[in-house]
């Protein structure tokens, strides 16, 4: 049995099965589009493309000290925050880890007691002046707070179906979690009692997706003459909220029974839950690794454009790739017997403690190290494959292949994350929106016609992005960037009018944000 094919050309075979070129890229958003459209209309469609009662993005005026929790996929996090009204805030901040016994508990209470919890303790430690008065309501009984009551953003990064600012239900659970009572309750309600057994000064006046925090968020530290278009979201899950027109959304402006909400600004901001983006598979790319993993997940057939593009799940896209080199008999992975080298310890190898062999095994940072080792011979790479992972004496060459299937699923993820950006960058028409104002070389007369167009400030289109894949994936936005180039409706010009910022922040300052609006609504 002749090895004609080497290890390399493997690993190039299986890191060619994670492409999504620019025909399938344009496919996708084209499929996008008509879903996005469909959701603004109907109820029960792949995407939600739900109505946040939200009506304006900030400007960067907006002032006043309010509370922030946000209960994401990894952590739960408490802050305050004090906005200056000039497009500074100051931000205090505590961080948890949700147990996992909790995403899962049998009821809703062991989850929001212990957030309800974390609450207090942040009180407790950052902001005596609103705690004192807890401790004494809870001896005596009385329930009035004598102090100024904290209005709080809830950021509450799942699908719910929100019938007014701080009202909403759980539609499903994503990212692992799987509470069943929770479905269909108000989230801000179970909050508000846990709270309020506690005795704490605190009113849950925002009901806020992560999403529509970012794109708050953004919009306040970064106001351009148009505001934030799009807030998203790369982090162990993904999804995205935009600012729509309001006579798109027809499901809402055509029920009877819609809570309140100001029309005069002619626009909402949705979410669009884009994590479910196709999941019939009329146009994502689907391997037999992407097949495996959502045979194998909490939620299969769901959730099908966030599994190949979050967090959560490429750290164990790239394990299902390397383990079918692994078992490879023709070329192994991680089987080099290297005892001719100088190095008598090197014969590679995977001891049974290794996480390779477990589900979810592998973390989405690991696809990062990967990307941004680019040293001879892999040092990082292979270090953290002993460290981390108990592979030890990897190769050189099994680095490379390692290297190549992880920088293959990180590009797939970013092109993919493309395609919703540009759908909804075509969709809303802001393409065409120009001011027609003369940039610096126009002016000077410099000749165009060679590219390097600078582009005025008011032709951006602003886009809000958070979440550690796009935060610390070595070029997940030159990926992105050079997805969007092959879009036709965008091309080279409309990719370089598509600013993409790191929204630092964004689900707490977001979240304050929109508890602010919705004190001025109440
Ligand atoms: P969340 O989305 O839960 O609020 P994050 O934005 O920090 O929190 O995202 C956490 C996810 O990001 C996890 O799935 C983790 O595997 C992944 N992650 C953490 N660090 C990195 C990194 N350096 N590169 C890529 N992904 C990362």
């Amino acid at each position: 049995h002749e090895r004609s094919m080497t290890l390399a050309d493997q690993a190039k075979r299986v890191a060619a099965e994670f492409d999504f070129e620019k025909d399938a890229v344009n496919k996708a958003v084209k499929e996008f589009i008509r879903e996005m459209d469909e959701g603004l209309q109907q109820e029960g469609t792949e995407m939600s493309q739900i109505p946040t009662y939200v009506t304006a993005v900030p400007n960067g005026t907006e002032k006043g000290l309010y509370m922030a929790v946000d209960l994401g996929g990894t952590n739960f996090r408490v802050c305050s925050i004090q906005l200056h009204g000039n497009t500074t805030f100051s931000l205090t901040q505590s961080k948890v880890a949700i147990p996992r016994e909790l995403m899962v508990a049998k009821t809703s209470k062991e989850l929001f007691s212990f957030l309800a919890k974390q609450i207090e303790l942040f009180l407790k430690a950052h902001h005596e002046e609103h705690y004192a008065g807890t401790l004494k309501r809870r001896e005596t009984g009385n329930m009035e707070p004598d102090q100024e009551i904290f209005n709080l953003g809830f950021t509450f990064s799942f699908p719910v179906n929100q019938i007014g600012i701080n009202k909403g239900m759980l539609m499903r659970w994503t990212k692992g979690f799987d509470i069943q009572d929770a479905i269909g309750k108000d989230v801000c309600a179970l909050l508000q009692t846990e709270i309020d057994e506690l005795h704490l000064p605190v009113k849950v006046a925002a009901l806020v997706n992560d999403t529509v925090g970012t794109l708050m968020a953004r919009s306040y530290t970064s106001p351009g003459k148009t505001g934030t278009l799009l807030g998203a979201i790369f982090g162990t899950g993904t999804n995205g909220a935009y600012v729509e027109k309001l006579s798109k959304v027809t499901k809402l402006t055509k029920d009877q029974n819609a809570g309140e909400y100001d029309k005069s600004t002619g626009e909402m901001i949705v979410n669009t839950e884009w994590g479910s983006f196709d999941n019939s598979l009329r146009t994502l790319p689907n391997t037999p690794y992407d097949v495996e993993l959502d045979k194998n997940s909490v939620n299969p057939g769901i959730q099908m454009f966030e599994k190949r593009v979050s967090g959560m799940f490429l750290g164990e896209l790239l394990r299902l790739a390397l383990l079918k080199l692994v078992k490879d008999p023709a070329v192994p992975l991680f089987a080099d017997d290297n005892s001719s080298s100088n190095d008598v310890h090197s014969t590679t190898q995977i001891h049974d403690s290794s996480p390779i062999w477990k589900q979810w095994g592998i973390d989405t940072s690991f696809l990062s190290t990967c990307a941004g080792d680019s040293s001879p011979g892999y040092r990082m790479l292979r270090q953290t494959l002993d460290k981390e992972y108990d592979i030890s004496a990897v190769s050189a060459e099994d680095a490379e292949a390692v290297r190549e299937i992880a920088g293959a699923i990180g590009r797939r993820a970013a092109r993919l994350a493309a395609v919703a950006i540009a759908g909804i960058v075509i969709n809303t028409g802001r393409l065409n929106k120009t001011t027609g104002t003369a940039t610096t070389e126009q002016k000077s007369g410099i000749d165009l016609s060679r590219g390097e167009v600078e582009v005025a400030d008011e032709d951006m289109i602003d886009v809000g992005v958070d979440g550690s894949l796009v935060e610390f994936y070595p070029n997940f936005e030159e990926h992105i960037r050079e997805a969007l180039r092959g879009v036709p409706d965008i091309g080279e010009q409309g990719e370089k009018r598509v600013r993409i910022g790191i929204a630092k922040d964004g689900s707490g300052v977001g979240a304050a944000l929109i508890a602010l609006v919705a004190g001025k609504v109440a």
